[in-house]
């Protein structure tokens, strides 16, 4: 479950609204979700002055693939010095037939090693695994010595390519690196948002935080233009009734009676002898945005997967069961058919700090 912000009795079943919903009620209030000119945006419009984006921006921190954020990991190789210059592009092409890097293909065959003289440099050349050379029988080793005149040495590398920039910088010191174009699984803030849109996210994370500190936690789904779409306060010990998932009956709920009301739009103006047009509605939260006070636990990162959100951020993480970076990282998971951007961190320190 999310676990409360605050000290608050234990209850079994708690859900509160704000805005114009209350879950339990839906039937009475859906009408009024989706058509909402929110009474939220004059009082958005006379905060946005008094932001500075670039402080915001600065807490919005993308949460990235484990890949992305990796420390360096080292394996075991063999490299040599090379004595004979002449020999290099042979040698080269020996090591390519023989030693292939394969699994190192991130790392480049050959460095140079500034000696105690400035001006000389030793040529070294990484020659393999040293798991795959301890495979190889003695007579193949001997080649590398004998012919081209390579003496052994132990050495660590890193064993992972480097997604990110600063993976590179680091990793490359300790052998030179191939850096590979890579497309992070959540852009910075910078290069995702407007100052537009980072000013709205705030105001409507101000107005989720006094909810979740009552509720337990809140969330708010936007429309791709940014229009607040429906809010959703409430916890609860079943996982069925944390606020994620209020909020994606909601969506769904209106969505299937949308469509329903279009199917007899349809049939009461076509001739019986026609099948109704179905008119083709938007997936779920396809494309859309959610703000959360609380990382969503591991079920309601799932059905916000399974509910095509483009975007989710939050403001604490969840330590304990989150699935939006804390435990599990599901919105970036190569094994799912559908990824995600998550943000964390906006106006964390404005959250009361849990009584857990
Ligand atoms: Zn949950």
């Amino acid at each position: 479950m999310d676990p409360p912000l605050t000290k608050k009795p234990k209850s079994t079943h708690r859900v509160s609204a704000c805005s114009q919903l209350h879950l339990p009620d839906s039937r009475l209030t859906l009408d009024l979700v989706w058509t909402a000119e929110i009474e939220g945006n004059e009082m958005e419009n006379q905060m946005i002055g008094e932001l500075d984006p670039s402080y915001y921006v600065n807490q919005l921190q993308p949460v990235l693939h484990a890949a992305e954020t990796r420390p360096i990991e080292f394996v075991s190789v063999y490299i040599s010095d090379v004595s004979n210059l002449k020999l290099i592009s042979k040698i080269i092409a020996y090591l390519g037939t023989y030693y292939p890097l394969d699994s190192l293909s991130h790392l480049k065959r050959i460095r140079k090693v500034q000696t105690e003289d400035p001006n000389v440099w030793r040529t070294q050349i990484l020659v393999g695994l040293v798991s795959v050379l301890q495979t190889h029988s003695e007579s193949q080793k001997a080649i590398l010595k004998d012919i081209y005149g390579l003496i052994l040495q132990e050495y660590q590398v890193p064993r992972y390519e480097p997604l990110m920039k600063a993976q590179y910088e680091s990793w490359t010191k300790t052998w030179p690196i191939t850096l590979k174009a890579h497309i992070p699984s959540t852009p910075s803030p910078m290069e995702a948002f407007s100052t537009e849109s980072i000013q709205h996210f705030v105001s409507c994370m101000r107005r989720l935080i006094p909810l979740a500190t009552e509720a337990g936690n809140a969330c708010m789904i936007l429309a791709p233009s940014g229009l607040e779409l429906s809010t959703v306060a409430s916890t609860s010990d079943t996982v069925l009734s944390h606020c994620c998932i209020n909020l994606i009956t909601l969506v769904a709920n209106h969505q299937l009676k949308e469509s329903n009301n279009t199917q007899y739009t349809h049939h009461k103006r076509n001739s019986v002898d026609h099948a109704p047009d179905p008119k083709p509605i938007d997936y779920l939260c396809n494309g859309c945005t959610v703000l959360v006070v609380r990382e969503p636990c591991i079920m309601c990162s799932m059905a916000l997967l399974h509910s095509r959100v483009a975007c989710v951020i939050y403001a604490v993480p969840n330590p304990s069961s989150g699935g939006l970076g804390s435990r599990f990282s599901i919105h970036c998971e190569t094994r799912l058919n559908h990824h995600f951007h998550v943000y964390k961190g906006l106006l964390q320190h404005e959250v009361p700090i849990s009584a857990d």
